[in-house]
């Protein structure tokens, strides 16, 4: 089959929670929006919670359906977005619990489902989602299962955000009997005065940064389809971005920005074969990749871009992004091979 193979270790993903929960004396939830960050939420919330977690969280309550389906009606489902307009039938439905984010979700959610578990977000200094603290009073947290908030800057530990925010948030829920929780991946790498109740890491569990010791999850193998050689002056791909000075062996792959291998790679990133680093020769197009492979002895049946030799942070510096997004852009033809 000519499409890439991409495997997704979930006892690295277990690992990777363990080692994360480890940091803390607190409990620890796992964030598995955006689809599992793209890995398949089911799968990703199935091995976690046989891990040990108990409570997850998604961005929007659409995102809740298959989880709930992959993990019964025991584990808590919480959710970022809050309660929006529309959404009321589905956190109903899903039993899932929304992270209300202005005075106005309070009040739709009091008179939507007056009953119905409800936990806070406020803003610390993010400006992104959460109550301001010119709208909050701490009585707004009466019957709250969570208060929470979100650090903008927490990939950078010495960054002056973190202990602001810090002190933002302690200053609004100081005297709160409610569980808090501040920390995502990078604020668990800060230590215990972010941990508070409860921290939500997502990327880390993935394989990716800020959590450098983490076990790597995914791989992505892309078989090579056609090889050919080309000679002195031509040029290979879309717009002859490359041209060859001398002879050129060209390796033409099956996958490309369709698939989440966005088009800033182009004559950046590179491919490997076992070990032997391989440079993209000219743009990435729809479905194909073009390498240069002159320099392998034999020439494999397909070629390596994530894994060991290239975690997704690597390969996302090469495209100038994050690893978080080439995690969420991985695309659909890939055959999927839970390990
Ligand atoms: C995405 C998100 C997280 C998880 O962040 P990571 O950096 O992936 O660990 C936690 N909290 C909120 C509010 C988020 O939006």
């Amino acid at each position: 089959m000519a499409t890439g193979t991409l495997t997704i270790d979930l006892s690295a993903l277990a690992e990777n929670w363990r080692a994360l929960d480890r940091m803390s004396a607190t409990e620890t939830a796992a964030v598995v929006k955006a689809d599992g960050y793209g890995l398949g939420a089911g799968r990703v919330a199935k091995t976690l919670a046989e891990a040990g977690a108990r409570t997850f969280f998604v961005a929007i309550p659409s995102e809740a359906c298959a989880l709930r389906a992959a993990l019964g009606p025991a584990p808590v489902i919480n959710v970022f977005a809050g309660h929006q307009e529309g959404c009321t039938q589905a956190l109903k439905d899903l039993n899932a619990i929304p992270m209300l984010n202005s005075p106005e979700q309070i009040a739709r959610h009091t008179s939507a489902l007056p009953d119905h578990p409800f936990g806070l977000q406020l803003d610390t200094g993010m400006n992104r989602l959460g109550i301001e603290a010119y709208d909050w009073s701490p009585e707004m947290a009466e019957g709250a299962t969570l208060v929470m908030s979100h650090l903008a800057c927490a990939d950078e530990p010495d960054h002056d955000a973190n202990s602001d925010q810090l002190r933002a948030f302690l200053e609004m829920t100081a005297g709160l009997l409610v569980p808090r929780s501040l920390a995502a991946t990078g604020g668990t790498l800060l230590g215990p005065d972010f941990h508070f109740d409860m921290t939500r890491p997502g990327v880390g569990l993935y394989g990716g940064l800020p959590f450098a010791d983490a076990q790597s999850v995914v791989t992505l193998e892309l078989p090579v389809i056609q090889t050919r050689t080309v000679q002195p002056g031509e040029a290979v791909g879309y717009g002859q971005a490359f041209r060859a000075e001398d002879t050129r062996t060209i390796a033409t792959v099956s996958a490309g920005y369709a698939d989440g291998l966005i088009r800033a790679m182009s004559g950046k990133a590179q491919l490997f074969a076992g070990e032997t680093p391989c440079p993209l020769a000219g743009r990435v197009s729809m479905d194909l990749l073009t390498v240069d492979v002159t320099h392998l002895e034999r020439v494999p049946d397909h070629l390596t871009i994530l894994g060991a030799q290239q975690t997704v942070d690597q390969l996302a510096d090469a495209a100038g992004t994050i690893g978080y997004e080439i995690l969420t852009s991985l695309g659909h033809r890939y055959t999927r091979v839970y390990a």
